[in-house]
C-alpha cells in the first residue's frame, strides 16, 4: 500500500456497545487506511463488524479506543468540515432519500448545505455525472419513480454533490438487481479515477471486491485477519478465513481454484460478540487451531507481495 499519508484511516480502534445488561465486543484493534485514488474493499460475513467500522469512520458513534484521522490529523467528533470531506453511501438508496421530494431537491439540498451553487445546471451536472440523463427528465422525478439502480446513482450524486475526498459505501449494491449490479461498480471505479476519490467498498461477495479493488481487507468477527494488494490476497489467501471465503464465491480465473480446505472448514456463522471466544476468533471453525489460537490474537506476519496476516500459522513463535 501506499507511503503517502491516508485521506482517512482507523488506527487500532476498539469499539464496545455497552446496553446496559450486557457489551458488544463489535470492533478490536481495527487498522484500515484509504488512500487518494484508490479502492480498498473490506470483506466479511454479515456480523464481522464492517458496518460498525464504516460509521466509526464516518463519525456516526466515537471509538473506544484507538483514532480515526483525516489527513493524519486525529478527529475529534463530526463537523460540517469532516462531511464536506466523507460521505458515507447506504445499502437501501431508497431509505437514504426523502421519498416526498424530488431527485432535484435531494441533491440541491447537499449542494446547498455545503456552500456551493445549487442552480438547476450544478444539480443536471452531478445526475449526469453518474449516468442519470436526460438529467432534466431524471431531477422532475419522486424516488418512488425510479428503479433501485436509479436510485443508488441519486444517493451516489448526493454524496458527491459536498466534493468529498472519501466515499464509504456500505454494501452499495447488495439490494440491487443482479443486473445492473455492474454498472454502479463500473461507476464506482470511474468515479476514483476522474475524482480522485478514497473509496471504501463494503461486501459480503469477495468476487465483486476482487472486480473493483485494489486493496482487500478481511474481517471476521471484529477481528482484522488479513489485509494488501488485492490480487495477492485473491491469489494467495494467507488466513484459513479468506480461504473459506474464496472457496464459497468460485472463480474460474483463481489458480488452484476450490481447495481441500473446503472439506475441513467448519461450516456455521461468526460468534456472538457479546461473548467471543478468546484468542483468534476464528479458532472453532478452523482446521488448523492449535492451543495457542484459542488463548492469544496472533501478531501480524507481513509477505513481500504486500500482504500481511493475523494467523499463528505464519508466526514462527
Ligand atoms: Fe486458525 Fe489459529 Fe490461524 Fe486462527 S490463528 S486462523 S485458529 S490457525
Amino acid at each position: 500500500m501506499p507511503e503517502e499519508t491516508p485521506v482517512l484511516a482507523a488506527e487500532d480502534v476498539t469499539k464496545h456497545f455497552d446496553t446496559g445488561r450486557q457489551t458488544v465486543r463489535a470492533l478490536e484493534n481495527v487498522t484500515l487506511r484509504l488512500y487518494r485514488g484508490r479502492i480498498a474493499a473490506l470483506v466479511g460475513e454479515s456480523g464481522s463488524g464492517k458496518t460498525t467500522l464504516a460509521r466509526l469512520l464516518a463519525q456516526f458513534y466515537p471509538v473506544t479506543s484507538g483514532e480515526i484521522r483525516l489527513r493524519g490529523e486525529v478527529v475529534s467528533g463530526p463537523d460540517k468540515d469532516f462531511y464536506g470531506e466523507v460521505q458515507l453511501v447506504f445499502q437501501d438508496p431508497f431509505a437514504s432519500l426523502n421519498s416526498l421530494r424530488k431527485v432535484e431537491h435531494n441533491v440541491r439540498r447537499a449542494l446547498k448545505l455545503h456552500g456551493h451553487a445549487a442552480d438547476d445546471a450544478a444539480v443536471h451536472e452531478l445526475l449526469a455525472k453518474v449516468n442519470l440523463t436526460p438529467a432534466a427528465d431524471f431531477a422532475r422525478k419522486l424516488p418512488h419513480e425510479l428503479s433501485g439502480g436509479q436510485r443508488q446513482r441519486v444517493a451516489i450524486a448526493r454524496a458527491l454533490a459536498v466534493r468529498p475526498s472519501v466515499l464509504l459505501g456500505d454494501e452499495p449494491i447488495s439490494m440491487l438487481d443482479v443486473s445492473i449490479r455492474l454498472d454502479v461498480l463500473n461507476l464506482l471505479a470511474r468515479l476514483r479515477e476522474e475524482e480522485g476519490l478514497a473509496l471504501l467498498y463494503i461486501t459480503h461477495d469477495i468476487a465483486s471486491a476482487r472486480y473493483l479493488s485494489d486493496d482487500i481487507y478481511v474481517m471476521y468477527a471484529g477481528q482484522m485477519v488479513e489485509g494488501g494488494p488485492a490480487e495477492s490476497v485473491i491469489q494467495e489467501p494467507k488466513h484459513p478465513y479468506t480461504r473459506l471465503l474464496l472457496d464459497s464465491s468460485p472463480d474460474p480465473e483463481r489458480a488452484g481454484g476450490s481447495s481441500a480446505f473446503t472439506a475441513t472448514a467448519k461450516l456455521g456463522e461468526p460468534p456472538s460478540l457479546v461473548d467471543p471466544p478468546p484468542g483468534c476468533r476464528f479458532h472453532p471453525r478452523c482446521p488448523f487451531a492449535k492451543e495457542q489460537c484459542k488463548t492469544s490474537f496472533p501478531p501480524r506476519t507481513e509477505f513481500a507481495d504486500g500482504s500481511w496476516t493475523n494467523c499463528w500459522l505464519h508466526n514462527e513463535s
